[in-house]
């Protein structure tokens, strides 16, 4: 304005005031328009601003001035100020030009898009409630349940094809309520662009709106499908609108380490920065950011811990718990922290992001924040399930495989097991038959991931599949919200999880397979339909579907032992855990059965403070740090098992399995850590140096409350009367039909693998209880009944 009023000084003056006018209002009618435009067009808000500014620019120059009245530089800038003008237009075009392709790359149902595709619906709640049952109807609409018919003739001739490959009895029967040809265009195996990708994903038209909500209000849920972008974008879009001013940090909690490490590989490749600069993650024993870094990635646990030393995060900005519908422990007990704590900082956004499960819930416990929904694509799926329950699930598993891959089109096949042990039997079992099979099939690429694979092996599974072969990913239930590995198109699911449960009568904590829930089933068949239409073989039958799988997944602090959470949350200075806001209260017994263990313990005193006594020696802190790796010290490989084997009994001395361990880990330290002796030994590398990390992390907080550590100089009797101080309520005794454990007289077995598993001593003390064919306890030690009155005697002075 001012420098058209500079130039004109007569008639000119008014004209253009006009022309201003006259602009600024066609500017507001034809704002809300244009910025619908810029949305579908792929031109930012601003970008589509700054467009509409120029248009105006020169229509006012032009038609206030003849060309050779200006100056040489007005003449420049003006023809700038078209060439800029020209170069948005075109990038429009390009935007409406991509679009129409990426329609095209994405086949959905007419019908169906018309309604996946519209805006978002942002409910309050207590509101929306149509909108919210139409999106339900439509999930519930692309998936089809219920076994009704034999296959028909189509099958029939596959299955000939089939039969030339497998036996007749290897075969699995497969019934559907739907036959339906997954195809898989080109397009889609076609390696897109990063930029591509990221446009493509269901969550980048609604940057502008999400962005407008997370400003409006302080809590926000966001519920979205797997693989719409939550976890790698959202952050994306705070970091590109300034949430990171003055050095302030977002942070994105995933409940699983492997989830948190891919993403922040895979962010930091979007933007561009080396992982661990600016974009970096953070999980127990590995902690990849630096002073620069402004995005993290990390456990819930983590954060967590963060609260101990910044009890108000005063450096976050955004703080993101993603994948809240896990509701893992440590998600639960963030919530209520975090409830707390954005109370009084009004600046600190809390984003609660979640696959579209139960977000009602997270609303409700956030004082009915708002929900934000990004609309899925969700192909049809098409189930399948066993006629008959199968008895081996892994072989099922196998054979599925190779069902899928000589009947079926191309795309990648994705199969739910329980853990790496199992994992890893397929794989092999997979690789074999198709040594066997040889050149009568095509490639197929078999690929595990589970938590404790290295991080270059958890990469493979992202790599696009050559042409020409297929690709098979077995993994735990972490592909099941928190990885998507695109290209899926059949899903394997046996049905069942490694779940922890706690039994608060008992006292008992176990991991046990168990059957999965509806919610989960339904979770993992969708992960087949994100690219196309897919199938998902189910292992069991539509009944125990039905009958036998509970609704959903009960939250881990309904199903742990609270000893550890107490513990963090007494010392984060909340005493008052009864009225702790948990979103789902743990069972009142099993709070206060954690309270009692603890005193008994000495950890607690009478007025439920924590107490500084522990008892620790050098040994006791290997030994905890050894238990801490869990399982995964001794390496069988198959080829090796003798040799394995006898590697392994070189390292039994008396007393039990800690003592094994202990003597394990000190012969490595006397190795100098060395990796050769693991490698001859039998002994996993990894999982030791990961002892050596827990070992010196627990040092040094017995070094920051002044514990001072001593040994007990080579005498066994103080380490187990350490061992059965700290574990005294898991004795177990030998009585006729075998051992009973003392408190509530549980038939339970020493494990195959225990160094005792022979010498069946009369009283023991186990480090947990598995329950797989049998309960089995796990890391055994030897003790004197006597010991038990000496170290607990508040438990054990009316037994006996
Ligand atoms: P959501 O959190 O909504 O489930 P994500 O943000 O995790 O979705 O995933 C979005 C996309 O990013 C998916 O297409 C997924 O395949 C891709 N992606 C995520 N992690 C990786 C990775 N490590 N390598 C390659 N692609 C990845
Ligand atoms: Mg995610």
């Amino acid at each position: 304005t001012r420098n058209i009023m500079e130039r004109t000084d007569k008639k000119g003056y008014e004209e253009a005031q006009k022309r201003l006018k006259m602009a600024e209002e066609d500017h507001k009618k034809i704002l809300p328009e244009l910025r619908k435009e810029s949305r579908r067009n792929y031109l930012s808000k601003r970008e589509a601003e700054k467009l509409e500014d120029l248009e105006a620019e020169i229509a006012d120059e032009e038609y206030l001035f003849s060309t050779d009245a200006l100056t040489e530089r007005e003449r420049k800038e003006l023809e700038y100020k078209r060439n800029l003008r020209d170069l948005a237009k075109d990038y429009k075009k390009a935007g409406a030009k991509e679009k129409e392709e990426r329609k095209n790359r994405y086949y959905m149902p007419e019908e169906k898009r018309s309604k996946v595709r519209r805006r978002y619906t942002l409910v309050e709640m207590g509101g929306g409630e149509q909108g919210r049952w139409e999106e339900e109807r439509l999930k519930t609409a692309s998936l089809i349940f219920g076994a009704k018919k034999e296959r028909e003739k189509g099958l029939k001739a596959e299955r000939e094809k089939y039969q030339l490959i497998l036996e007749e009895d290897e075969m699995i029967n497969f019934v559907s309520s739907a036959q339906e040809q997954a195809a898989l265009s080109q397009a889609e195996v076609q390696k897109q662009s990063i930029q591509e990708v990221r446009r493509s994903l269901p969550v980048f038209p609604y940057r502008e709106d999400l962005l407008l909500a997370i400003q409006q209000h302080q809590i926000l849920v966001i519920e979205g499908e797997t693989g719409s972008g939550k976890t790698t974008q959202i952050p994306q879009f705070l970091m590109e609108s300034g949430y990171n001013d003055g050095g302030m940090k977002i942070g994105c909690t995933q409940p699983r380490r492997v989830a948190a490490m891919s993403v922040a590989a895979r962010v930091a490749q979007e933007v561009g920065v080396k992982l661990g600069n600016e974009v970096g993650y953070s999980i127990r024993f590995e902690d990849c950011t630096s002073e620069r870094t402004v995005l993290k990635y990390m456990t819930d646990g983590m954060l967590l811990r963060e609260f101990l030393t910044e009890p108000d995060l005063a450096s976050y900005s955004v703080v993101i718990i993603d994948e809240a519908h896990e509701r893992t422990l440590h998600t639960d007990i963030l919530f209520g922290l975090i409830k707390d704590i954005a109370r009084f900082r009004p600046d600190l956004k809390v984003l609660v992001a979640s696959a579209t499960l139960d977000t009602e819930r997270f609303s409700c416990f956030f004082d009915d924040a708002p929900v934000f929904r990004i609309p899925g694509r969700r192909f049809p799926v098409d189930i399948f399930y066993t006629k008959a329950p199968e008895a081996d699930y892994l072989e099922a598993c196998v054979v599925s495989v190779l069902q899928i891959h000589v009947t079926q089109p191309p795309g990648d096949c994705l199969v739910f097991l329980t853990g790496q042990e199992e994992i890893e039997t397929c794989c092999e079992l997979l690789q074999e038959r198709c040594r066997r099979l040889g050149s009568k099939i095509s490639e197929l690429l078999v690929l595990p991931i589970y938590a404790n694979l290295p991080s270059d092996m958890q990469a493979k599974i992202f790599s696009p599949t050559p042409p020409g072969s297929r690709k098979v990913v077995v993994a735990t239930n972490i592909a099941e919200t928190s990885l998507t590995i695109d290209g899926i198109i059949y899903v394997i699911d046996p049905g069942f999880c490694k779940q922890k449960s706690y039994n608060a009568r008992t006292g008992m904590e176990s991991l046990i397979v168990t059957p999965c829930s509806r919610a989960s089933a339904n979770q993992r068949a969708g992960r087949a339909g994100r690219v196309a239409a897919g199938k998902c073989f189910r292992l069991y039958t539509a009944w125990a579907f039905k009958h036998e799988m509970e609704e959903s997944t009960v939250p881990e602090i309904q199903r742990t032992n609270l000893g550890n959470v107490v513990l963090l949350l007494k010392s984060l200075g909340i005493n008052d855990l009864i009225h702790f806001d948990f979103m789902d209260p743990p069972p009142h017994e099993t709070l206060v059965l954690a309270l009692e263990q603890l005193y008994a313990l000495g950890a607690l005193n009478h007025l439920g403070e924590l107490t500084k006594v522990t008892y620790c020696s050098e040994e006791v802190l290997t030994i905890a740090a050894m238990l801490s790796v869990n399982n995964s010290i001794f390496y069988r490989p198959k080829d090796k098992v003798v040799h394995a084997d006898n590697a392994r009994q070189n390292f039994v001395v008396p007393g039990g399995d800690h003592m094994v361990l202990l003597n394990v880990y000190t012969q490595w330290l006397e190795s100098g850590y060395s990796t050769q002796w693991c490698y001859e030994n039998f002994i996993q590398f990894r999982s030791m140096k990961r002892a050596r990390d827990v070992r010196e992390q627990l040092e040094g907080l017995m070094d920051r409350i002044e514990v001072e550590v001593c040994s007990s100089g080579g005498d066994i009797v103080p380490i187990r009367k350490a061992v059965t101080a700290g574990y005294f309520y898991h004795t177990a005794r030998l009585s006729k039909g075998g051992y009973k454990t003392v408190k509530h007289q549980q038939t339970v077995y020493v494990h195959p693998n225990s160094s005792l598993f022979e010498e069946q001593p009369r009283w023991l003390i186990y480090h947990e209880l598995v329950f797989t064919t049998k309960e089995f306890m796990r890391q055994v030690i030897e003790i004197d009944s006597s010991w038990l009155l000496e170290v607990a005697p508040h438990y054990y002075k009316n037994k006996e």
